[in-house]
Formats: structure tokens, sequence, C-alpha cells
């Protein structure tokens, strides 16, 4: 009787760090950066979309408030 071992689990694609561009793992740190996957392809990037407006919108009404208040106390 012979013992069939499981099949190696399939390879993951590799995609190219966001960081130093060589091909890694999307699921694990990059070996050549040290880059963390948290900018994986299927993860939001931070800043593009939504968050890139909610901060632009905290500067701009940063700049409001700043810009009333000195023009009041001027
Ligand atoms: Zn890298």
């Amino acid at each position: 009787m012979s013992e069939v071992s499981p099949p190696p689990p399939p390879p993951a694609t590799l995609v190219p760090c966001p960081l130093c561009a060589l091909p890694k793992d999307p699921e694990v740190r990059c070996p050549s950066c040290g880059m963390t996957p948290e900018f994986g392809p299927d993860r939001p990037n931070p800043f593009a979309g939504a968050t890139l407006w909610l901060m632009a919108g905290v500067i701009a009404l940063l700049f409001g408030a700043t810009l009333l208040v000195v023009a009041l106390t001027a």
C-alpha cells in the first residue's frame, strides 16, 4: 500500500512589489526590501479614492479655519 502525500499547495502568483518592483508573493513580506503586504493588489490603496478626498477635505477645512481666524483678528 502506497501512501499518497497531499499535493503541494499551488505557488502563489507573484506580483511586483510596489516599492522595489521585484516579483513577490502578495501575502508575505517582500524578501528584498521588507515591504509589508498592506499594499497588496486586493487591498485598498489608502492614497486613492475616498480617503484621499477625506484628507484633502480636512486640509481645506483647516486652511479655511486658519484663514477665518487670521482675517478676523488682523
Ligand atoms: Zn520590495
